[in-house]
């Protein structure tokens, strides 16, 4: 029997930017804006970020953060505000700097700070992009319109493919191409890099967008019609109306056979293995010899294909739609997927729609912030090398290391003590942590963007070939070692994440650093912040995930049935907890949507407590105003949450994001006895649990 998979990720999803496909889906997320260095007055909680009038037991997330959500607003050019995207903000600061020095280098256009500030100089350019109009889309346009049979539009087709998906490490399954590509250690064979392929063709984030009855979901349905006509109007087509109704009519047949994202973090249901030869007959439609020679993959034998039944039904869909169907939609998906690159009337229909209608947010980030999210998509471990030589010491390495070693420990000992695991499968547990790869601040090589061409004053070229670099980068490292030290995000990103087919964590310098860390904090704030994440992405290498992935990160059950019932029952008992947290009438938090992070911040939590207590070595830790040192623990915990979020934001994030939000993860300290004590929590108080109610996993 397989377990119930659901999974892990990035600490908290949008923020990654190893594929380029999140550069353009940054308009949705609509994070940043210019911030200050933060004051290092404080070197701990932040008392004033506090509502001590709230008890603890009532609403632990009010009672940590009620003064920072009485006093902050969400700022006009984003969704939601959130303790990350501050943080988020201030590393956009330090790498704009970093940036426009390298841009005032003089530097050659070959070199790689030419690159960086030449690229970053081809986005600021509007007055160049407004001049050059639609022209650089003109031969790409024209190749559509000259479409005349199933080959052309299979070839077409092929050409769109690149990789910007990523099932397991940033958990990115949406691409508005026909289909993407992951290229990452195979399920059978982790020491070899595999191609896996996984559904697409949508612009909107989710198959729940085209099929949900909700009048939230149709009123947004109808403002997307306008906007493909907006576009397709803007790009100077006849009939836009009648095309934008052909092209969301397409969309919605294919969102109709897309996998659910809760399917979609099954691993069992995704391991399954085509060859090339086979996709005729399993997918017929698409002409498949045509689609893979155009997308460069034609000597591929085989490939992990996702979901199978999309496959198929995406690829009769080809068939059965009328060729200029699929014009317009080949059409309309390139301008879309350009129009930040294009000029300001495509831009700003382009966020009118996925920013405004989609987050809530009135307003589009400043110009400088949007250049610094195209050259960290596209330079990314470039810029990251400038990083970490400026912000990130040697001591604070180490300090992280010392850490991440307690909380190690710490784990190790509960999985000694379970009752309910059997002794070959603690064993292979404790195996998984010996062969676990830590990395901490910034990887141990660097990417080589020497194949890399950038040309001034060409922002639609230089994004285009980004993509195309990276496609061709992971097409070159299919069938190739396995690197287990590799790198999935960049040191100036503000995440931390879980490569379950390495067996290895990425906590970028980005993210070690106030609120999460602080040399010259208490340990008690440390742990409760940033250990916490740490335990939380160790977490995920036992968790319903991880228990599908051995020592060397191949997919082999390594769970006894007995081990795996307990834990399904431990589980469900999670699930049932998150989904009573129901924001709207209508829409609330998905309990088994979120159940891998949610169990990751259940044990995450719990083992960095053990480590924090292991760390004292008999010292008494310091009161800070009046709090003791465990209580501190706790609210450092519940103030990396704080978040404010605009309706559509939020609903957004409850259907798209594996994360369950904010408020309900500082609620996690529920389930914690030690909890109880610190804070005297009494029957009675909305928060209590009875021991037996409270979910306790490792
Ligand atoms: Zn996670």
């Amino acid at each position: 029997m397989s377990p119930s998979t659901t999974f892990r990720s990035g600490f908290l999803a949008g923020a990654a930017l190893c594929s380029l496909i999140a550069l353009a889906l940054c308009v949705t997320n609509a994070q940043n804006k210019p911030s200050q260095e933060p004051k290092s007055a404080v070197h701990g909680i932040v008392i004033a970020n506090m509502d001590t009038s709230v008890k603890p037991g009532d609403d632990f997330y009010q009672y940590t953060n009620g003064g920072w959500l009485a006093r902050t607003e969400i700022p006009p050019d984003r969704g939601s505000y959130t303790v990350f995207g501050i943080l988020a903000d201030l590393s956009d600061s330090r790498t704009r700097a970093l940036i426009e020095d390298a841009s005032k280098a003089n530097a050659s256009a070959a070199s790689i700070t030419g690159k960086i500030g030449a690229l970053f100089n081809s986005f600021k350019d509007e007055a160049g992009i407004e001049a050059k109009g639609l022209a650089p889309l003109k031969s790409q346009l024209d190749a559509i319109a000259a479409i005349h049979d199933q080959k052309e539009l299979a070839r077409a087709l092929g050409e769109t493919l690149r990789a910007d998906v990523d099932a397991l490490n940033n958990t990115n399954f949406h691409t508005a191409n026909l289909f993407g590509l992951w290229v990452a250690p195979g399920f059978g064979d982790s020491d070899h890099y595999t191609a896996y392929l996984m559904q697409g063709g949508l612009q909107l984030p989710d198959r729940e967008y085209y099929l949900s009855d909700s009048q939230h979901m149709r009123d947004l349905r109808a403002k997307y019609l306008t906007h493909i006509a907006a576009m397709l109007k803007l790009a100077g087509f006849s009939n836009a109306d009648e095309r934008a109704r052909g092209i969301l009519d397409l969309e919605h047949a294919i969102a109709e056979k897309h996998r659910s994202l809760a399917d979609n973090e099954d691993i069992h249901k995704a391991n399954n293995t085509w060859a090339a030869a086979d996709f005729s007959a399993k997918a017929p439609g698409l002409d498949w010899a045509e689609y893979f020679r155009a997308a460069g993959i034609e000597k591929q034998k085989t490939f992990i294909v996702w979901q199978p039944e999309a496959f198929t039904a995406e690829s009769a869909l080809v068939a059965l739609t009328p060729v200029e169907t699929w014009k317009n939609w080949l059409a309309y998906h390139l301008i879309e997927s350009y129009a930040s690159y294009l000029p300001k009337a495509f831009d700003d229909e382009r966020f009118a729609f996925f920013g405004t209608a989609l987050t809530g947010a009135p307003q589009q980030r400043p110009r400088w912030q949007r250049g610094v999210a195209l050259v960290n998509g596209a330079l990314g471990d470039a810029v990251g090398q400038l990083y970490v030589k400026k912000y990130f010491p040697p001591e604070a390495k180490a300090s992280a290391q010392a850490m991440v070693a307690n909380i190690i420990a710490a784990f190790r000992k509960r999985i000694d003590a379970l009752t309910w695991m059997d002794p070959k499968t603690k064993a292979e547990a404790q195996a998984k942590l010996n062969t676990l790869y830590v990395g901490i601040g910034y990887p141990e090589t660097w990417r080589d963007y020497s194949g890399y061409e950038v040309k001034k004053g060409d922002a639609f070229g230089n994004v285009w070939r980004a993509r195309l670099f990276d496609y061709r980068y992971s097409l070159g490292r299919i069938g190739q070692p396995v690197d287990r030290k590799e790198w999935c995000m960049t040191p100036q990103t503000v995440n931390a994440v879980n490569l379950p087919l390495d067996n290895g964590l990425n906590f970028p310098a980005a993210i070690l650093q106030p609120p999460f860390f602080d040399a010259q904090a208490p340990a008690a704030f440390n742990y409760g912040a940033i250990g916490a994440v740490i335990g939380h992405e160790i977490s995920h290498t036992f968790d319903s995930e991880g228990a599908v992935f051995d020592s060397k990160g191949r997919v082999r059950n390594w769970w006894t049935e007995a081990d795996l019932k307990h834990f399904n029952e431990a589980t469900a008992a999670l699930a049932a907890q998150y989904d009573t947290y129901k924001p709207f009438p209508d829409l609330g938090v998905n309990g088994r949507q979120t159940l891998g992070e949610n169990i990751a911040d259940n044990a995450g939590l719990a083992a960095s407590l053990d480590g924090y207590r292991a760390s004292l070595a008999r010292k008494t830790p310091p009161a800070q105003d009046g709090f003791t040192a465990e209580q501190q623990f706790f609210i450092a915990f519940g103030q990396i949450y704080a978040n404010k979020r605009r309706e559509a934001s939020f609903r957004q994030q409850l259907l798209t994001d594996p994360h369950s939000p904010g408020e309900y993860r500082a609620s996690e300290v529920r389930n914690i006895d030690a909890w109880y004590t610190n804070f005297n929590v009494q029957p009675g108080e909305k928060l209590y649990l009875a021991p037996a109610e409270r979910v306790r996993i490792w």
